[in-house]
């Protein structure tokens, strides 16, 4: 088919006209994007034509099993249920395949999941409980791996550095490198401030760091593309430019309205991350606060640049901020870096964001100030009010299951989410059903319309304790 200007990079059979990226989209008052070009990232500028998809939504149809979202998480269900289940659903995507958080990360893949810490898994649930926690993610990031290593995705293997940005923070890391290896066995070390600059990289606000040797950095978007062409060679269906805008239920079926017909289906598992949009259905009202996170890769640096910068490793590399900053080397030589950003999307574009994100690469490396930024960009990252994730169906009387909450930890882990909501979908029985990340659902906030009043005074705070306290 010849390509028309109003034909999208080939999408297949039926292409639709792309809306224009809104770099101000924001989940909580914007309604939902429909056939949205994606954000100006790394990723996309280098992964190539997108995979065929399967085109908008353009009739009612009837289905087994829906999928809201083509993340990560929703793309993992699918492949799952079609490799593992036999069943072929549908993903409904309101806006490009991968239009969310799985086209902006940074790509470090980590053996995580949510914001919390192991020493505060233990806090929170005891010893027992946070060793079979431990497991699951564990097998996750191994499942992961193994998915990585079947598609072409730039890996970087080389584990994780975590570096303190302020001498106070090596006790905190400390503690955590004896707890990764002495309660849970991994080969966790700690470097100073000297070994770290001889032996990985020369960042100038480090006092040193602890090394875990699980974390794998990939390009996450040719990572998904990859997920696409499998689940379609199964049978999966991809419709992107058809957003849920309406959802009820009918005698057990949920009736799904998009632009181009209703989609009735008995099972919806809705993978929406950080985008999920204010009343898409009443269990996931205010479950999901989302954070708007910033991004940026500079041109690839010369040799040259990178040795007078000193930086000798491609394993990626986070801070000890609570406001973090995470950076890598990418395979092209080009540097990636990110850390929060605005609290609306509104003021997303302020400069003082991406002076914010620029003063922090210069504060680790000096000598990159006059290396020019190649891509900036910003997405919605999913953060639950506890600070875990979930993977469950929140009452058991509705055929509706959810994945998300990853706080920021959701390239390796969704994948595995992924994997588990498909088994949750088909009725597998299993032991990990009753941790905590599992058995409950996703917690409300009690006064969800302030919260980002309190994100806002949250920042000032914890900007203060980053650098002063
Ligand atoms: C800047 C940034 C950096 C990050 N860096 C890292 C990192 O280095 N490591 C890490 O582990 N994690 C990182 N993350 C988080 C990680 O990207 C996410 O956890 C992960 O991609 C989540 O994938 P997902 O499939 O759950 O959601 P998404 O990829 O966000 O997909 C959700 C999809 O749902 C669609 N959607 C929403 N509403 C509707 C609707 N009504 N109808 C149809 N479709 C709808 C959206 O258009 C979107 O495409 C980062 C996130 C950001 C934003």
């Amino acid at each position: 088919m010849a390509a028309s200007p109003e034909v999208v990079n080939g999408a297949h059979p039926a292409s639709f006209k792309e809306s224009p990226y809104d770099p101000l989209f924001d989940p909580l008052v914007t309604p939902t994007g429909r056939g949205q070009a994606y954000a100006p990232t790394y990723w996309v500028g280098t992964a190539g034509t997108p995979p065929e998809d399967d085109g908008p939504i353009n009739s009612d149809i009837d289905a087994d099993i829906v999928i809201i979202g083509s993340g990560f998480t929703g793309l993992a269900t699918a492949l799952n249920l079609a490799q593992e289940h036999g069943v072929k659903a549908i993903v409904l995507e309101a806006n490009r395949t991968v239009w969310g958080c799985t086209s902006r990360n940074g790509g470090q893949g980590q053996n995580a999941s949510g914001r919390l810490y192991r020493s505060q898994w233990i806090q929170r649930w005891g010893l027992d409980t946070a060793k079979r926690l431990d497991a699951e993610i564990r097998g996750g990031f191994e499942y992961w791996k193994s998915m990585v290593a079947t598609i072409d995705c730039d890996a970087q293997p080389g584990g994780h550095l975590y570096t303190a940005h302020r001498a106070k923070k090596m006790a905190f890391l400390e503690n955590e490198a004896r707890i990764m290896k002495d309660v849970f066995g991994y080969n966790t070390r700690m470097l100073s401030r000297a070994e770290l600059h001889e032996q990985y990289v020369c960042d100038q606000e480090a006092h040193g760091a602890l090394h875990e040797p699980d974390g794998v950095g990939v390009h996450p978007l040719k990572l998904a593309f990859g997920y696409i062409r499998k689940a379609r060679a199964l049978g999966v269906k991809i419709h992107p430019a058809s957003p849920v805008l309406g959802w009820e239920t009918v005698n057990g079926v949920h009736h799904l309205r998009t632009p181009g017909g209703i989609v009735r289906a008995r099972r919806v598992a809705v993978a929406t991350g950080g985008y999920t949009p204010q009343g898409l259905h009443k269990s996931l009202t205010s479950k999901i606060m989302p954070i708007l996170s910033n991004s940026m890769v500079t041109r690839p640096l010369t040799e040259a640049e990178r040795a007078e910068a000193g930086l000798k490793t491609t394993t990626f590399i986070t801070d000890t901020r609570t406001l973090r900053f995470y950076y890598r080397l990418l395979p092209d030589g080009s540097m990636q870096i990110g850390s929060r950003s605005s609290v609306t999307g509104a003021d997303a574009k302020n400069p003082r964001h991406f002076e914010l994100l620029k003063e922090g690469l210069y504060r680790k490396f000096p000598s990159l100030r006059n290396i020019p930024i190649a891509y900036s960009w910003w997405g919605w990252v999913d953060v639950s009010h506890d600070m875990m994730p979930r993977i469950t169906q929140p009452d058991p009387r509705e055929q509706i299951y959810y994945a998300f909450g990853y706080g920021g930890n959701g390239v390796s882990f969704s994948s595995h989410a992924g994997r588990r909501l498909a088994e949750r979908i088909m009725g597998r029985p299993g032991e990990q059903w009753n941790l905590p990340i599992y058995n409950s659902p996703l917690p409300g906030h009690l006064f969800a319309p302030f919260r980002r009043l309190g994100q806002a005074m949250l920042y000032k705070y914890y900007y203060l304790r980053d650098e002063h306290l």
